[in-house]
């Protein structure tokens, strides 16, 4: 009896704790959870592991400011190189990336862990219905500059890690509109347009709330996007696959969510991060595309985040090769309902263009956190001392709704002068499809007139945001031959709205691409007219 169980037992145990040769594990398992892969290490990982396996591709999204390539790896059964080998296979393609922030490693070695896997050990059937993409180390150059105090609130886990910006000093998870990131490029223009995942997810680690999830997790923010992905990604990808975590792992999921310090006990509401697109998971929405923001819990261990982050992952994968199919079909609908619109309504609705964040109108229950002390010290002040297990609290606000706060009209597209060509080339390295008139052309519409002008004074990512206050006024325009037009009545119709429209808090506008023209024209003395020209006619 004894016998058949060990049998048994290590049957079960056989596919994930297979035997393998050392080059297949990585770092963190060959170091007991001490350290994280560096870029040399992962690129001979990908090396080991392509060998004698038919499916896999090794692509290059495009180089880093040090001149490293950012590799990807293409899984598909039959194998494939190409996008357009992609689309003729009819199935989904699942784009997963890790080291945005590369001091937030474990969406690296999770992903390695996962090649493995899928290539070599019990996962292969992930891809009976999909095709896989994985960008384990985006963040390549910033990913060696180790050190001991980069990641804090990972308290040691590993002892050291690399840092966030980019080695052009950038937040590459902010620079989803400007892309001034080499590697933002990369992403947007060899993978995301190209390729056009189904589904995107972005692999992260949280920066300190102690809250009581393994990991969190956020769709992309419907707001100004179109709603059916968002509802799909909230209201059944997520509940399932956290229900699934639980029931094979017994790790707990939840939604991700920041308390800023607790001021009271028990809290009463979390609060998630921002809508705007500049944000890679949030920009796929406005793509009509479904992303998962997953979070680490920066508090545990390197092997539990390890753990977490593998055990999410893997349920998503098994979800979308199993529901792939359901997924492209909402995202296909978005796109034609927001071509639709601009078609039927353009020139008539409004649209939101600045938002914020209120809560949603069911409550958390069973909300999981640390539990805290409350602690009265000697002059009668009351603080909040952290214990050390979790808790389930009922009725938690969950601050991760967006309203709008101004809202703009819905044109049937844009004028461009010839002389932005900038603007008009900058929408083409996003996606969009620009043309160049080869004749004049009368437009109505209205024109955006610029009353107050204002830098913030602090600069965020290298930039004193603008901010572009006035008001729309009806207008015949005359286009000229050479100007470029840019209809709305195309897939990314929801995306360049936002990036085009004036008061946009995450337009051109705002990351100032128009700072030198408002100057030139003396905004600061009086009105000036927004160059782009709103229609909602055109002959
Ligand atoms: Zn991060």
């Amino acid at each position: 009896m004894k016998y058949f169980t060990l049998v048994f037992f290590t049957f079960l145990c056989i596919p994930s704790f297979a035997q393998w040769p050392i080059e297949l594990m990585t770092k963190p398992e060959r170091t007991s959870y001490q350290e994280t892969s560096t870029y040399v290490e992962v690129m001979d990982f990908i090396s080991e592991v392509k060998k004698g396996s038919n499916y896999i591709t090794q692509i290059s999204m495009g180089k880093s400011l040090e001149g490293k390539e950012i590799p990807v790896l293409i899984l598909a059964n039959p194998k494939i190189s190409t996008p357009a080998e992609a689309k003729a296979s009819g199935k989904p393609i699942i784009y997963i990336q890790g080291n945005i922030h590369s001091g937030e490693v474990e969406g690296k070695e999770t992903l390695q862990i996962l090649l493995r896997e899928i290539l070599h050990g019990d996962k292969a059937h992930l891809l009976q219905n999909q095709i896989i993409l994985f960008a384990p180390i985006y963040n390549t150059d910033s990913n060696d500059k180790l050190g001991p105090d980069n990641r804090p609130s990972q308290e040691g886990s590993p002892i050291v890690a690399g840092i966030r910006a980019s080695s052009q000093g950038l937040d590459l998870n902010r620079d989803g509109i400007k892309m001034e990131a080499l590697e933002t490029n990369g992403l947007i223009q060899n993978i995301i347009v190209p390729w056009d995942p189904t589904l995107f997810v972005d692999l992260h680690t949280t920066n300190g709330t102690w809250h009581g999830y393994s990991l969190t997790w956020a769709p992309s923010y419907h707001y100004a996007g179109e709603k059916a992905p968002y509802d799909f990604t909230w209201n059944k990808l997520l509940p399932e696959v956290t229900d699934k975590v639980l029931e094979k792992n017994d790790i707990y999921l939840g939604p991700f969510g920041d308390f800023y310090g607790v001021k009271e006990w028990p809290i009463k509401k979390f609060y998630t991060y921002n809508h705007q697109p500049r944000y890679m998971v949030n920009q796929l929405g406005l793509r009509n595309r479904m992303a998962i923001l997953s979070e680490a819990f920066a508090h545990e261990r390197l092997y539990q985040r390890i753990n977490s982050t593998h055990a999410f992952v893997t349920e998503i994968l098994e979800f979308t090769n199993k529901n792939g199919k359901d997924m492209m079909a909402i995202n296909a609908k978005a796109e034609k309902d927001a071509i639709a619109l601009v078609k039927e309504q353009g020139g008539k609705v409004k649209k939101g263009v600045r938002y914020k964040m209120v809560p949603l109108e069911k409550p958390v229950n069973k909300y999981r956190t640390y539990g805290y002390y409350t602690v009265k010290d000697k002059d009668g002040k009351t603080s909040y001392l952290r214990g050390p297990g979790i808790v389930e609290l009922d009725n938690i606000e969950n601050n991760s709704a967006f309203e709008a706060t101004v809202e703009s009209t819905l044109p049937k597209g844009y004028i461009i002068p010839a002389e932005f060509e900038f603007i008009a080339k900058h929408l083409e390295k996003q996606g969009a499809t620009v043309t160049k008139l080869d004749k004049p052309a009368r437009a109505t519409g209205e024109s955006f007139i610029v009353e107050k002008y204002t830098l913030a004074d602090r600069a965020f990512e290298k930039h004193n945001m603008a901010t572009a206050e006035g008001k729309f006024v009806p207008e015949t325009y005359r286009a000229k031959k050479g100007d470029y037009q840019v209809t709305l009545a195309q897939p990314l119709a929801n995306l360049i709205f936002y990036i085009l429209e004036p008061q946009s808090d995450d337009g051109l506008v705002t990351w100032n691409f128009f700072d030198d023209y408002f100057k030139k024209n003396g905004v600061d003395k009086g009105p000036v007219k927004y160059p782009v020209f709103k229609y909602f006619e055109i002959k």
